[in-house]
């Protein structure tokens, strides 16, 4: 099979067994494909052809070695023991450019990990990933991506029988801070040294020879997530579960469950159904990032320094810089949003005064964005307080080249991106069998920065809804 002569596991390779189970295949009926991402596994170097039993986990090529991996993590603050309840990485590809891509299957069936549940998933928010995913890889934003949804022919009992699917997710890793929890609570040191070194190898190899490259790397971690919950907030992003399981050490984003985009800005914005005090609430992400960290670096200082008391001076001197990174992330990106490459003083202000004037009137964070770029203000509430702010920002960018103001918009602020009622309305329709808006809508919002015209559905303001959206996880 095409497979077999670039599929390694070298995290099986590398790791001691407690970090992994082997894993044979968990057949299913029918397995159909429903969703392949061309365009990836061109640049890949993936053929489709021959596939399919793979891609349902009815077979793994010969030469792969298929796990399921060990992880814990805090969910909603709380510790608990973990790992791949529903996922098989069939094992690791060799991109161009030598970096490892874990394939992966998400509702491949029963692990050792599975506990109560069924090992399985459902096809819609299997399609909701794929969705969502590919949007923020169009955004410019790090993320796994989604290389295939096949369906199992077998149903999957949640409130009511649901038909049954097999995502197939690629990523850097699947390493994740819920990886460094379990490797420190469950296991030896020497265990965990192997998981440090081995993530240093892959996603960090510019600190393998450094003498303190565990501190390098947990500074080098907290940067990338600091980077990443910038890109998030940018954007309207809101992930809703960010257990520290559900945090990669690569830097991507990972677990598309309960997320979702603000349509009206508002900080305090919830949508996951389960995330009744807010823990995950959009404003909120950027702190529970730190807190998460916070986490990572526990499970490092016996790596950091043989003195205690030195390791936590060390490790905490650097989550300290956390939110000042995050916020030059922040404003990098956020100036950019209004036409400016480099904030100069002032600017700042110019872009929290904006959003306060978004939060104040509930205007649509997107669409305000998208308005300012496009040079169409009919959509936008035109109060005495935005025409001030216009003024300031007009100002602002007067001395600067209208054309270069406008690229650097297009380029920071998404002309379409998937809200929540498109993606329900497309999900549905699927759901009865047509795709053809699901794949409309999934060439839009992968190509969210090309200002090309789109179905103006896709760009005009949300309907206000009859009940707040929420979404669910766990199916
Ligand atoms: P998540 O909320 O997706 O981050 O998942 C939390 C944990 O529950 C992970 O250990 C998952 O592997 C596990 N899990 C989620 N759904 C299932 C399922 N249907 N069967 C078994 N384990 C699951
Ligand atoms: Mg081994
Ligand atoms: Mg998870």
């Amino acid at each position: 099979m095409f497979f077999d002569n670039k599929l390694h596991t070298s995290y099986a390779d590398k790791l001691p067994e407690v970090f992994y189970s082997d894993m044979e295949p968990n057949p299913v009926n029918e397995p159909k494909l429903i969703k392949w991402n061309q365009a990836l596994a061109e640049q890949l170097s993936i053929k489709g052809e021959g596939i399919l039993d793979v891609l349902a986990g009815n077979s793994f090529p010969a030469a792969s070695k298929p796990i399921a991996q060990a992880y814990a993590g805090h969910q909603f603050g709380n510790f608990t023991m973990l790992g791949d309840g529903r996922a098989t990485l069939v094992g690791e590809w060799q991109n161009a450019s030598g970096e490892k891509l874990d394939i992966q299957l998400k509702g491949a069936g029963r692990t050792p990990y599975s506990r109560g549940g069924d090992g399985r998933a459902a096809l819609g928010p299997m399609l909701r990933e794929y969705i969502i995913s590919e949007a923020m890889h169009g955004l410019g934003i790090p993320t796994t991506r989604s290389l295939a949804v096949v369906s199992t022919g077998d149903p999957v009992y949640r409130e009511t029988a649901l038909p049954g699917a097999v995502l197939t997710r690629i990523a850097k890793s699947h390493i994740r801070v819920g990886t460094f929890e379990y490797a420190r609570r469950f296991c030896s040191e020497t265990d965990l040294i192997a998981l440090a070194d081995y993530s240093i190898a892959r996603h960090y190899p510019e600190l393998a020879d450094e003498s303190d490259r565990y501190l390098r790397f947990f500074q080098a971690v907290v940067n990338r997530q600091a980077s990443l919950l910038a890109q998030w907030v940018s954007v309207g992003f809101i992930h809703g579960v960010m257990n520290t399981d559900n945090m990669t050490i690569s830097g991507e984003t990972i677990d598309y469950g309960p997320c979702a985009f603000l349509d009206e800005y508002d900080p305090k914005t919830v949508f996951s159904s389960i995330d009744v005090q807010g823990r995950y609430a959009y404003a909120n992400q950027p702190p529970i990032a730190a807190w998460n960290l916070a986490r990572f670096a526990e499970t490092l200082l016996p790596l950091i320094d043989d003195v205690p008391e030195e390791a936590v001076k060390k490790a905490e001197a650097i989550l300290k810089e956390y939110p000042r990174m995050y916020r030059k992330y922040w404003l990098e990106i956020m100036s950019r949003k209004i036409g400016i490459q480099e904030a100069a003083a002032g600017d700042e202000a110019l872009v929290e005064d904006l959003l306060m004037w978004m939060e104040q009137t509930g205007a649509d964070y997107t669409n305000t964005f998208r308005a300012l770029t496009i040079d169409d203000l009919a959509t936008i509430d035109q109060d005495e307080d935005f025409l001030s702010w216009k003024k300031r920002w007009d100002k602002r960018t007067s001395a600067m080249q209208t054309e270069t103001v406008r690229q650097t918009m297009q380029k920071a602020n998404p002309n379409v991106i998937p809200r929540n009622y498109l993606v329900e309305e497309v999900l549905d329709a699927a759901g009865n069998g047509d795709y053809t808006l699901f794949d409309s809508l999934l060439e839009a919002v992968s190509n969210p920065y090309s200002y090309a015209p789109v179905n103006p559905k896709y760009t005009a303001n949300p309907p206000e809804p009859d009940e707040p959206f929420q979404t669910f996880c766990g199916t």
